[in-house]
Parts: C-alpha cells; sequence; structure tokens
C-alpha cells in the first residue's frame, strides 16, 4: 500500500494533534519497530481489521484478555443483556459474587476478593494490602517484570543490593521509590542475601511468575520455591502478580502450574486482571481472609472504586470464565499454542535463524537468540533491528503481533489450525529475508 492511499496515515496525524504520541497506552505508537500504528475498526475471532479494511491475525487479543476471540456469541449475548440492565449503579450486584464464586473456585489460593478496575489498580492495592497487613513498608520486584504504573513499581534496579531502586518515570519522586528493591529474576543468590539483609522489613515479593513484560521468561521452579520458602520464614508476603498469566496459561492460573513441581504451592496474595474482564475493565486481588479482612470496610486498609464490580464489565468477565472451563477448552488451546511455536521453531531452523521460543497454555513468547533467556540482562541481547524486520514483515502480511520484542504473545480459542498454518508460511517467508 502506498502511504497516499494508507488511512491509518491520516487517522494518526489526527491522533497525534490531539492525544500525546496518539496513542492511549505507550506500546501502541510503535515506537519500539516504526511505522504507523493500526488503527482498528472491528474484529471477529481471531481477526481484526484496520482503516483499510484489511484483515490482520491477532496475536494480541487485546494484550492477553481476549481468550476467547472476539466477539464470541455467549460474551456478546451476556454483555447486550447487561448492558440493557444498567450501565453501571455504585451499588452491589448478584453478579459480583457469582463472579467472585467462579474465580475462588478456580483459584482456591484466594478465600476472598476484591474487585477494581484495571491491572495497575488491583497491583497497587495488593502493596497497599501487603503493607498494611505486616505494618512493613519495604518490598521486592524483580527487573523485567511489570505490574502497572503505580508509583512504587515505577522502579529500577539501584547500584547494589544495600540501595533501594531509581524511579523509572519522570514525576516519581525519590522518596516513593525508597522501598522498592529491584532484584534480577531467577537470581536465587540474591534474593537469598536481600532477605538476610531486609528480610525482617520485607511487606512481601511480589512477582510475575511467567514475566510477560519482558517477552516470556518463566521463574524457574527453584527460584520461585526460594522466593515461598523465604517469604514464609521471614513473614512476608508473596503476591503473584497474575494479570496476565491468570486463567490464560492454565485455568488453575500458573500458581496451579507451579503447583505441579513445588507442592502445595500458594501464593499470599494473587492480582487478576485482562482475562477475568474478558475485554472489558476488571481486575481483581485476593487472598486468605485473614489478610483480606484488612481491607476497608473491615479493616484499616482503604480501597474504592466507583466503577468496581461494573455490571456490563462483571457480565463479559463471568461468561468469558464459564466458557473457558468447558472441558477440552484449555487443551485445545494450549495445543494450538504449541503448534504455533512449533511451526515458528522449525521454520526459522529450516532457514538459518537463531530463534527460541517457549508457552503456557495460550500465551507465548519467542526470540530471536539461540538459546531462551531468563532474565532482563539476556532478554536485551535480541537484535531489535532483526526483530523489527520480523515484526513489519509479519504485519505486511496480515499477522499482527506485538509491536515490541519485550511482549509476549497470545492464542485465543478462535484460531483455527489454519490461521497457525497461515502464520508460519507468512513468518518462513519472512525469515528468508533476515
Ligand atoms: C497488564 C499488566 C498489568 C497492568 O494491568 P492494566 O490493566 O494494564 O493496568 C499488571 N501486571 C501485569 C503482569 C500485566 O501484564
Amino acid at each position: 500500500m502506498t502511504p497516499s492511499t494508507d488511512l491509518n496515515i491520516p487517522l494518526f496525524e489526527r491522533a497525534k494533534a490531539l492525544i500525546p504520541g496518539g496513542v492511549n497506552s505507550p506500546v501502541r505508537a510503535f515506537k519500539a519497530v516504526g511505522g504507523t500504528p493500526r488503527f482498528v475498526k472491528r474484529a471477529q475471532g481471531a481477526y481484526f481489521w484496520d482503516a483499510n479494511d484489511q484483515r490482520f491475525i491477532d496475536y494480541i487479543g487485546s494484550w492477553g484478555p481476549m481468550i476467547l476471540g472476539h466477539g464470541h456469541p455467549a460474551v456478546l449475548e451476556a454483555v447486550q443483556k447487561a448492558a440493557l440492565e444498567g450501565f453501571s449503579f455504585g451499588a452491589p450486584t448478584e453478579r459480583e459474587v457469582e463472579l467472585a464464586e467462579e474465580i475462588l473456585s478456580l483459584v482456591p489460593s484466594m478465600e476472598m476478593i476484591r474487585l477494581v478496575s484495571s491491572g495497575t489498580e488491583a497491583g497497587m492495592s495488593a502493596i497497599r494490602l501487603a503493607r498494611g497487613a505486616t505494618g512493613r513498608s519495604k518490598f521486592i520486584k524483580f527487573e523485567g517484570c511489570y505490574h502497572g504504573h503505580a508509583d512504587s513499581l515505577l522502579v529500577k534496579a539501584g547500584s547494589g543490593l544495600a540501595t533501594f531502586g531509581n524511579a523509572t518515570s519522570a514525576g516519581v519522586p525519590p522518596e516513593v521509590v525508597q522501598h522498592t528493591l529491584v532484584l534480577e529474576y531467577n537470581n536465587v543468590a540474591q534474593l537469598e542475601e536481600a532477605f538476610a539483609l531486609h528480610g525482617k522489613e520485607l511487606a512481601c515479593v511480589m512477582i510475575e511468575p511467567i514475566a510477560g513484560n519482558m517477552n516470556f521468561v518463566r521463574a524457574s521452579v527453584p527460584f520461585m520455591k526460594r522466593c515461598r520458602e523465604l517469604c514464609t520464614e521471614y513473614g512476608a508476603l508473596l503476591v503473584l502478580d497474575e494479570v496476565m498469566t491468570g486463567f490464560r496459561v492454565a485455568l488453575g492460573s500458573a500458581q496451579s502450574v507451579y503447583a505441579k513441581s513445588i507442592p502445595g504451592f500458594k501464593p499470599d496474595i494473587t492480582v487478576l486482571g485482562k482475562v477475568i474482564g474478558g475485554g472489558m475493565p476488571l481486575a481483581a486481588f485476593g487472598g486468605p481472609r485473614a489478610i483480606m479482612e484488612h481491607l476497608a470496610p473491615l479493616g484499616g486498609v482503604y480501597q474504592a472504586g466507583t466503577l468496581s464490580g461494573n455490571p456490563v464489565a462483571t457480565a463479559c468477565g463471568l461468561t468469558t470464565l464459564r466458557e473457558i472451563k468447558k472441558p477440552g477448552f484449555f487443551d485445545a488451546l494450549s495445543a494450538s499454542t504449541r503448534s504455533l511455536v512449533h511451526g515458528l521453531a522449525q521454520a526459522a531452523k529450516e532457514e538459518g535463524v537463531p530463534f527460541s521460543a517457549d508457552c503456557e497454555g495460550g500465551m507465548f513468547g519467542f526470540f530471536l537468540l539461540p538459546e531462551l533467556p531468563q532474565n532482563y540482562p539476556a532478554v536485551l541481547k535480541t537484535d531489535s533491528a532483526r526483530f523489527n524486520q520480523l515484526f513489519h514483515g509479519l504485519l505486511d502480511r496480515g499477522v499482527y503481533i506485538a509491536p515490541a520484542l519485550y511482549e509476549a504473545g497470545f492464542v485465543s480459542g478462535a484460531h483455527t489450525a489454519d490461521d497457525i498454518a497461515a502464520t508460519v508460511a507468512a513468518a518462513r517467508e519472512v525469515f528468508k529475508t533476515l
């Protein structure tokens, strides 16, 4: 398509005049990969159509929520019915209770749950709850993990274990991040050292069990086991940020995957978002009763929201969860994701492109690296120019992956074997040019 006929371009110009960078969330701007973002007109199943009515096979799915694909009939019906009954009441509804029951029955580490409107809000509230419940201020997070954009979480590592973090965003005062310790992901020795130094002052350790915000990097089983053991030993809470992995990597979420290798494994607080809203603004955090009862109105930890437990969003989320728990859904989703990852790896190998990939349930990641990275510095070794070539090559062939190499990918229940085969064929063509 020549620039003069690409209808995304004038839209982007209009957007840039009014909205900083033309987008309402930075990664959408294609800054990392260059070019013009696709403005989405509509979506159905595994596809969306842009301003030019060009069709794309969608491997972002709104960055994870669209696990059933777009416009699933049961979800559409539930949302339409809920909308007719009212958009928002600011008063309790039965559907919030039903959603809480559904989530808690699938993720038994939680006995109580609080619904909020975004993953950022859930992560921020989980930290406040951990601090309120333990009476401690400090906490650990890991480099490359993203937990939303709350001030105390926008932090990179300091110059050593004795120093706390530095803000990664302007507008975050150093005082606000002085209690945030940032460690390397999957580094057991460093974790042990940090606990030896600060363990008794730590409110929590917050971690993405499978980090989806540095592409796709699993916490190793020994690392996750040590996180759990050290938190228990020092009276800190283990906060699992499952905003991305929750109901995405398995019906029991990532914690059920780790429980297979670490008997009895459970976090103290679970943070959820994305899939539980099925594409509507809905997120949550939950844990054992004794911890959750610290929340207002029962306890002293304040937390509130005008739109929390929104009746249309809960209808969307509840129906989504009821669909994905139908027998066979996750097996089929996992099989599609695996076939995509194996197909890409095979094509890369045949075309002589260094490549490694991993997946769990409906979430995947791949790297233009010979071996899977274990932490953020290793992810950074990816040749970004080569990734950008791959991204644009796929885009030109109607395949939409994340416009940055630090993002995971998502397969939905609507992706067919033909979609996967078309994707692998497109990737093979691009690999030949790399
Ligand atoms: C997306 C995400 C968040 C933030 O959720 P928002 O709804 O975008 O605020 C937090 N944690 C993780 C792991 C995420 O992937």
